[in-house]
């Protein structure tokens, strides 16, 4: 491993809901702070992964193969030590993408595969259990697991947001947003697949990708698990929660404004439908969970987190590794084959940009030597959710019974109960905003949740107030 030094850092100070503070957060496309966020460095005087330091101290010597030998067996995820200088794949983020990514390239013995992310490995974050259990989620939103990031103020829109910012969240941790996300699981729409295909998209229609679709599947729903459209012995479990009272009612409401019941990944058309979750045994099931652990123990695979990839390093146009940087010191690693940037929405346009690769003027203002002059990070679309509350008459959950759950440690012991579930989220209407547009296909998804109360996280956190 090539350390570099880590005398590029830059600090900034960003602002973020308003407030201000010195940390590793940027605001979305503020590009003044696209360059590098803040890194404290937190490693101790013994900081394994310096070595020319560790030369210096014999003391630290030892400690570290000491270290060494209590890590190896599990692989640790933590030190670049354990790296190779050069791998064939390096995939940037371990999200949805880079941990399938991964783990379909490292089946093949002969390809030597890193992993780099940049938040810290879901185990060890104070987190870990609202990762876990699927009715805490909400509490992951602006937690230290989400990069934090808001919009730019807006102008046409977000009326009912502070400053007209909307926080943009994205996991920052092992798992990357699937780690904080709602675990639904629904597959995009067949219209959007085919317009791509017919586009120039060769192989995207959605004919031909539900065989990888049912690849990654194992679904615990016995009545699909004989349809064409899905599969059981697939990583990644796909489930459906036990019905609330509520459950035949939005069906039952639906179908009397004309909306038939579907199967929400059957491509998505104007029904509606019971949701399909990634819970397993009562816990989330994430692409890490479903593949990347199980092929963590390949001797071909490493994964690294708390490692922040600064750059892709390029030189006569081709990519020939990243630069990264892990608890404040940094490193460099080389490709043979090619480097793969899975780093999300956000992630991977910010790395292209500091990479040189963007827009000019974005590329001036940061002072970024240009290699390639093109447009990077424009043309977002986004989903925003606006909740809308009925309140009932008479409760369907009582709140006995919750306090019943847990005075019975029923989800400590049996991984069942409200805990394991999604809060109440059971069903999905899609629908055509506009009926009479010559779009064929559903552009709104209103999403039924039973819950119990006025307290919700997800709203305190943006704190709706009118402006
Ligand atoms: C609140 C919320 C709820 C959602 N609910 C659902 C849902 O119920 N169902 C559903 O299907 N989808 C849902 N989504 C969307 C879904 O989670 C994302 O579309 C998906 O996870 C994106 O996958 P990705 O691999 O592209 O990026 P991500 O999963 O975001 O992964 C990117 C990874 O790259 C890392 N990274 C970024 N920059 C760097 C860097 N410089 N160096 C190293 N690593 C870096 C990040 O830390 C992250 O781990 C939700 C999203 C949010 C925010």
């Amino acid at each position: 491993m090539q350390c570099i030094g880590d005398s590029s850092i830059k600090t900034s100070r960003v602002h973020i809901g308003g407030g201000e503070r010195e940390d590793n957060r940027l605001e979305f496309y503020d590009v003044e702070n696209l360059r590098y966020p803040n890194f404290k460095d937190r490693c101790g005087k013994c900081a394994l992964q310096n070595s020319y330091k560790m030369k210096k101290s014999s003391v630290c010597f030892l400690s570290m193969a000491v270290l060494l030998v209590l890590l190896r067996p599990l692989r640790s995820m933590e030190c670049p030590e354990y790296m190779r200088r050069r791998y064939d794949y390096i995939i940037v983020g371990s999200g949805s993408a880079g941990t399938v990514l991964a783990a379909r390239l490292s089946e093949n013995p002969d390809h030597r595969v890193l992993l780099v992310e940049a938040g810290e490995s879901d185990r060890e974050r104070k987190e870990t259990p609202y990762i876990d259990i699927p009715a805490l989620y909400p509490l992951l939103v602006n937690s230290s697991v989400d990069w934090g990031y808001y919009s730019v103020p807006q102008r046409f829109s977000g009326y009912a947001f502070n400053n007209r910012q909307f926080p943009l969240p994205q996991g920052k941790v092992s798992g990357g947003t699937f780690s904080i996300n709602r675990m639904i699981y629904q597959r995009g729409s067949r219209h959007i697949y085919d317009y791509w295909a017919s586009s120039g998209a060769t192989g995207w229609s959605f004919r031909e990708i539900l065989k990888y679709f049912r690849r990654s599947e194992d679904i615990s729903v016995p009545e699909l698990a004989r349809s064409t459209y899905h599969e059981q012995c697939g990583p990644l479990r796909v489930s459906r929660l036990p019905p609330s009272p509520l459950l035949s009612l939005y069906l039952k409401g639906a179908n009397s404004l004309g909306y038939r019941t579907i199967n929400c990944n059957e491509g998505i058309d104007v029904g509606v439908c019971r949701i399909h979750t990634n819970i397993k045994f009562g816990e989330r099931w994430n692409t890490l969970k479903g593949f990347i652990r199980p092929a963590l123990g390949r001797r071909n695979l490493d994964m690294v987190t708390d490692a922040h990839v600064s750059k892709v390093l390029i030189s006569n146009r081709r990519a020939q590794g990243i630069e990264f940087i892990h608890r404040g010191i940094s490193f460099s690693v080389q490709t043979d084959k090619e480097v793969i940037l899975t780093a999300g929405t956000y992630g991977s346009p910010a790395i292209l940009i500091r990479s040189g690769i963007g827009p000019a003027d974005q590329l001036q203002r940061l002072q970024v030597p240009p290699i390639s002059l093109i447009p990077v990070g424009e043309s977002l679309q986004d989903h925003p959710t606006v909740n809308i509350r009925v309140l009932l008459k008479a409760p369907t959950i009582k709140p006995h019974a919750i306090a019943d759950q847990v005075k019975n440690n029923q989800y400590l012991f049996q991984r069942t109960g409200l805990l394991a579930e999604l809060r109440g989220t059971e069903a999905l209407l899609t629908l055509q905003s506009d009926p009479t547009s010559i779009i064929a296909y559903p552009d709104l998804q209103i999403t039924f949740t039973s819950a119990l109360g006025d307290h919700d996280p997800m709203i305190d956190f943006v704190r709706i107030t009118p402006s």
